[in-house]
């Protein structure tokens, strides 16, 4: 399928870093999360020691990776940045981990996607800053320890769910990131605004935050393809009709839904009567898979009380079918 523009997925994009806040205090939203983390920098800080093992989970784009490139930058260490599914191997793993230098940050993105076999190795790395190796096969197989720096490792995962417990149990810090409201979204966009030198009105900015699916990333993208339009037009400002005509045409609705939401929202209503149907039936209706149903669409729609999980499976709501335009099943209205 075409990519979604208002994805929150990442993209070479991001590897463009003008966006990306790099000082704690320029972090907008997440103040509980942001709170948490100055403490504890400070504390690791005062002690000359390394911060204990932060774990992010939320969905993606809310920031997971920006807070790991702060905390290192606050705690004036290297930061060496992985992801589960890129560590094939156990000793892929142990190359990185033994290239550490005190107290730095090794931040493992999607760590649910690390293999079992590489899993076990990060338990003792993390929690004694050791290495055990197996070297050599059958009778000649010996192990050997290698000690590590003391490091800190952030990850970052989806869904809590996804990881096992004992690598759970592992992190001293459990930080869980929320979708962003819209007036947190409007400082972003207007400090993106700034930062690519593009004049922005207030109702402007309210608009694209409003259209943002709450999540940061996609504020970023929308900002830069309303940048596109509102100069092809030969607009000077961004104001709320320029934003609101350029995110029509990008099929992105009034609350953000784009296409995507959409279908996976009416497939519901017309073919399963709003439910409750499984997430295997949903992913094979819209040749999708499971997880980037479970990870990128549907957090944001059960956030903004489109659906309910139930036992039995996913459920319309009546805003739901309001939204759609759809008349409300009776049952829904009482
Ligand atoms: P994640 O790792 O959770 O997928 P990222 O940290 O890569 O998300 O953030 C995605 C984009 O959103 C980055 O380019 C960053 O510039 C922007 N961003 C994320 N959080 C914030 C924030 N609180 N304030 C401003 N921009 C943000």
């Amino acid at each position: 399928t075409a990519p979604r523009l208002i994805s929150s997925e990442k993209r070479g994009e991001d590897a463009d870093q003008t966006l990306r806040p790099q000082v704690l205090d320029d972090f907008v939203g997440q103040a509980a999360a942001r709170a948490n983390l100055k403490v504890f920098i400070e504390a690791a800080k005062g002690r000359g020691d390394a911060l204990d093992h932060v774990l992010f989970v939320g969905p993606p784009g809310l920031g997971k990776t920006t807070l790991a490139q702060i905390m290192a930058r606050e705690m004036g260490v290297n930061f060496r940045s992985t992801s589960g599914p890129v560590i094939a191997k156990a000793g892929d793993l142990a190359a990185l981990l033994t290239n550490l230098e005190d107290r730095d940050v090794l931040f493992i993105d999607e760590i649910h996607r690390l293999s079992p076999a590489v899993e076990e190795i990060l338990y003792p790395a993390m929690e004694d800053f050791q290495l055990d190796l197996i070297i050599g096969e059958g009778p000649a197989a010996r192990s050997v320890k290698i000690d590590l720096a003391r490091f800190t490792l952030v990850a970052a995962t989806t869904r809590l769910g996804l990881i096992t417990n004992p690598l759970r149990d592992r992190f001293g810090i459990p930080v869980r990131l929320n979708f962003y409201t819209v007036d947190e979204l409007e400082l972003i966009v207007r400090r993106g605004a700034r930062i690519l030198g593009m004049p922005i009105g207030d109702d402007g900015a309210v608009e694209i935050a409003r259209r943002a699916r709450g999540t940061p990333r996609i504020a970023g993208r929308l900002l830069r393809r309303v940048r596109d339009f509102a100069s092809v037009a030969g607009a000077e400002t961004v104001s709320r009709k320029v934003a609101d005509d350029a995110l029509s045409r990008l099929e992105v609705d009034a609350l953000g839904l784009d296409q995507l939401d959409r279908r996976y929202l009416s497939m519901i209503a017309m073919n399963f009567g709003g439910g409750p149907v499984g997430i295997e039936t949903i992913a094979a209706g819209l040749s999708e898979p499971r997880d980037a149903i479970e990870d990128i669409i549907e957090p944001y729609l059960i956030q903004q009380g489109f659906i309910m999980r139930t036992p039995r499976g996913r459920v319309l709501t009546a805003n739901a079918w309001k939204h759609l335009g759809l008349e409300v099943p009776r049952e829904l209205n009482q």
